[in-house]
């Protein structure tokens, strides 16, 4: 496996260097809206150590990152008055991962509707900020 790369584009997001649209944070993870959402209310969760993947991240630290990736979760489930949810997380270029900063992407879903595919288009910041607003308010942040 490659070493970590500071450079990559989440790690940035979390030195505050880009900006994202963010819906939670705590001691362990932010989480923020997808910019190219593969549904409406796709959520990223990403841990706040440097993990390239899941086999990467310090074992002392999954614990706190997945009760995060949980809480937010619901809070995209009750947000989005979602009917279920698709979570996904890619290892390496051969697994589909894109952005080596371990991350879990939240899908919420509904019955006979499709996830997007890769369209490469990034959404409208104020389609984005709406979801994130019932997102936030369904975790009480
Ligand atoms: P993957 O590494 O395959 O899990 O995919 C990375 C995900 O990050 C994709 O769904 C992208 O749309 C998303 N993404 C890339 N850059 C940003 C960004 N600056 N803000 C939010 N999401 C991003």
């Amino acid at each position: 496996m490659s070493a970590y790369d500071p450079s990559n584009i989440f790690a940035k997001i979390l030195r505050g260097e880009i900006p994202c649209t963010r819906v939670y944070e705590d001691d362990a993870a932010l989480a923020f809206m997808d910019i190219m959402p593969r549904t409406d209310g796709h959520v990223l969760v990403i841990p706040k150590v440097a993990a390239r993947g899941i086999l990467d991240m310090p074992p002392e630290a999954l614990g706190p990152y997945m009760q995060a990736v949980q809480k937010v979760a619901a809070g995209v489930k009750a947000g989005m008055n979602a009917e279920g949810l698709t979570l996904q997380q890619f290892n390496e270029t051969a697994g589909g991962q894109v952005v080596f900063h371990l991350h879990f992407h939240i899908l919420p879903r509904w019955e006979g509707v499709a996830v997007r595919p890769h369209s490469g288009a990034m959404e409208k910041p104020e389609l984005l900020e709406g979801h994130a607003k019932k997102i936030r308010a369904a975790l009480g942040v």
